[in-house]
């Protein structure tokens, strides 16, 4: 037996406890494996992976087990990752384990099915077909010119079916499982940085890159809220700012809230950066992840875009972390660990010395205080002002328009003559109702009864095509109980309007007009989004209606007309962050109005039409709505004015729940002297959910790390007293319902 045998490795095992376990590194092992080694071992009765975070001269208390195997491969972890995801155990408080499973590419996932991908082949031109195989010419359109393919699911079904004789022809092919947007060649001698130079920039961006360039060529920690209306061009400014980390040679890593929602970005990006580019996404499947992400990890790849959990990318030399829509809710995890992707974007840069650069046209509030103390470079980008006035915007009193037309419909007169004038001028329109359904919910006029879920507390939602109820929560569905399940009164009334009785409503008061919906129910496979996107895009839909999905990231030049309908709707949830949500949807939603040569309009429905909120939204005056928002924060001591943990006991049994809550509650108690201000325990906004039963504890403190670290001696002052699997821990919440 060698000596290094005789020492001993601290491993960081995936699971809810938060310590390493120590094991020996026995003497069959060949050499001493290097930190963040990925290692097989025992693990109570079975065998879990595992990967070494540190060494420890002396014996532990109890005999430590031998490590099994070493897995092959090296580290997969370098020290600055183990150090950042050390920094994600300790602040979001799951184990280091956890944390690193959450940074590695997921073992196990399924892979998709093959993706299909149609190409026209050189020389293919529509005029080249006979003039009336019209059907076919329009699907050979539809393929890129320029050869870049595009994927079979994308296309409308009509088109598909031409594919087969299009390749018989020999003016497309079909290429399998290759997805256009992941470039997985290794980057070629010679390669330039961008394969295609971008527009020349606008005065406003250029101005704003003689501040930011400097500093991404200096290669050192530096924080910028680039803040823009929305179509004012900061994804050129992004892109400028990559070039310029890659021709320094660094690295860059480019997150954007959801990939899926954003492909018509991803391509725009694949297309100027081939040579170096890697897209990392939950889309991809379990081999072409790993292929992608050892591309990265070897160096062949430097430029990385992904959603949230590609700032844990392995990229080496970074020189510049861009975060896109950085408000987006999306970059919160909301299982464990329960990072912050935008947070832990900005502590990774720091940690590596580069630039980070977070964007947005309605900068979350914590970002823009950061902005405000210096401590971020607050950057803006007004182009949009400048050549294009912004989109005219209405506010309509659906309580007046209810007193006129003597009833609740979803469809104000104003709204209807407005999509009648838009869609007469050969314009687009987009209808944001932001819930899904045909109605939210069913009431029994006779005993009160409102049809609820029976594991969670909300109201079931009525999804008239598909004839069930369903619970957005949790799943649920039953059929149309057809009678009050209480007094048998059977006619159940439907309250509210949910997108499919909107669409239903557009197609009665536009005959006509072609009206398409975009939401959960109507996108559900993958392609599908992009498809119906496309087609807008194409100007084959004329009104597109859906929830909050149609406001993300989209240019659209025709569209002319933007209607709201329910707009202050969300801004009567019990949570601290509805009215900055509420704002931000609005302004995105609003911005999409008038983004060609034509002006925009945007028409908004509401109950409380004099709402601050709204009225910010409508004239889109970011910050006043921010001067207004944080001075309420700072009188109710919510975020960014302090640090804030939401802390959630569930159990199936309500009194043990509460019991529970209340010893959490009492140890918080104890630690706290004086400088943590608890609210609760008390039920949870939304009281039961999956059948369990939820009590709150909301932990606030100015200092941030001494909340973490209170939060953490109470959690372990209860252990064994309260079952971990019990107790939700949300360090920096973005919702506490
Ligand atoms: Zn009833
Ligand atoms: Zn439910």
């Amino acid at each position: 037996v060698r000596e290094e045998a005789e020492r001993y490795a601290s491993v960081a095992v995936p699971v809810p406890v938060r310590r390493e376990f120590t094991y020996t590194l026995g003497a069959e092992l060949p050499d001493r494996p290097s930190l963040g080694s990925r290692v097989r071992v025992p693990f109570g009765a079975r065998k879990v992976v595992g990967t070494i975070v540190g060494w420890e001269e002396s014996p532990p208390e109890i005999a430590a087990k031998p490590i099994e195997s070493v897995l092959p491969g090296g580290p997969v972890l370098d020290p600055a990752m183990l150090s950042l995801t050390k920094f994600v155990a300790d602040y979001y408080l799951c184990s280091w384990g956890e944390a690193i499973e959450a940074a590695l590419p997921p073992r196990g996932a399924a892979t998709p099915r093959a993706r299909r991908e149609a190409r026209r082949l050189a020389g293919a031109r529509s005029d080249s077909l006979p003039g009336r195989a019209v059907a076919m010419r329009r699907a050979l359109e539809a393929i890129p010119a320029d050869g870049s393919g595009v994927a079979v699911h994308a296309l409308t079904p009509a088109e598909r079916r031409k594919i087969p004789a299009l390749v018989g022809l020999g003016l497309v092919e079909v290429v399998e499982g290759i997805d256009r947007a992941t470039p997985v060649l290794p980057e070629r001698a010679g390669t330039p940085i961008e394969a295609r130079p971008g527009p020349a920039p606008s005065a406003a961006q250029a101005a704003v890159l003689e501040t930011l360039l400097p500093a991404v060529r200096e290669g050192a920690y530096r924080a910028f809220l680039l803040y823009g209306a929305t179509g004012s061009g900061k994804t050129e400014v992004y892109l400028r700012a990559a070039a310029e980390c890659l021709r320094a040679g660094r690295s860059v890593l480019y997150l954007v809230p959801e990939i899926g929602l954003t492909p018509l970005l991803v391509s725009r990006i694949a297309e100027r950066f081939s040579g170096t580019l890697a897209v990392l996404h939950s889309g991809l499947g379990r081999t072409e992840r790993a292929r992608t992400w050892d591309a990265v990890r070897r160096g062949e790849r430097r430029f990385v875009v992904g959603a949230r959990s590609a700032v844990f990318a392995p990229l080496t030399e970074l020189g510049l972390v861009v975060v896109d829509e950085e408000q987006d809710g999306s970059y919160k995890q909301d299982e464990r660990p329960r990072y912050h992707g935008r947070d832990v974007a900005v502590v990774r840069a720091r940690e590596a010395g580069a630039v980070v650069l977070l964007g947005s046209a309605t900068p979350s509030l914590e970002s823009f205080q950061h902005a405000r103390s210096g401590r971020y470079t607050l950057l803006a980008l007004g182009g949009r002002f400048e050549e294009r006035p912004l989109a005219k915007v209405r506010i309509v009193d659906m309580r007046k328009e209810y007193r006129e037309v003597g009833e609740v419909r979803p469809l104000s007169r104003e709204m209807i003559r407005a999509l009648r004038e838009c869609l007469g001028e050969e314009g687009q329109a987009l209808v944001l109702r932001n819930r899904r359904g045909w109605a939210p919910s069913l009431y029994c006029p006779s005993c009160g009864n409102r049809i609820s879920c029976t594991r969670c507390s909300l109201a079931l939602t009525w999804h008239r095509s598909a004839g069930l109820l369903r619970c957005h929560a949790c799943g649920l569905e039953r059929p149309h109980p057809g009678a009050c399940p209480t007094c048998h009164h059977d006619e159940l009334r439907e309250i509210g309007a949910g997108t499919e009785k909107v669409e239903d409503s557009l197609r009665e008061a536009l005959p006509g007009a072609r009206i398409e919906r975009m939401d959960r129910d109507t996108v559900r496979g993958r392609g599908a989004h992009e498809a119906l996107l496309r087609r807008f895009d194409r100007g084959e839909i004329d009104v597109l209606v859906g929830t909050q999905m149609i406001a993300k990231g989209h240019d659209f030049p025709n569209v002319t007309l933007v209607g709201v309908l329910t707009a202050d709707q969300s801004l009567g949830l019990p949570d601290f962050r509805a009215g900055e949500r509420t704002f931000q949807l609005l302004t995105q939603v609003a911005g999409r109005a008038g983004r060609g040569s034509r002006p925009g309009r945007v028409v908004i429905q509401a109950f409380d039409p004099a709402h601050p909120i709204l009225r910010d939204a409508a004239s889109q005056d970011y910050e006043t709505f921010f001067d207004r928002e944080i001075a309420y924060r700072r009188v109710l001591r919510y975020p960014p004015l302090s640090a804030l943990v939401q802390i959630v006991v569930e159990d199936e049994r309500d009194a043990r729940a509460a019991t529970w809550a209340a010893s959490i509650a009492a140890a918080l108690r104890a630690e706290e002297q004086g400088r943590l201000l608890l609210t609760g325990p008390s039920p949870a906004p939304i009281e039961r959910l999956r059948g369990r039963y939820r009590h709150q504890i909301l932990v606030r403190s100015a200092g941030r790390m001494r909340l973490v670290g209170a939060v953490d001696r109470a959690l372990r002052a209860v252990e064994g007293a309260v079952p971990r699997t019990a107790i939700v821990v949300d360090v920096d919440p973005t919702s506490v319902l």
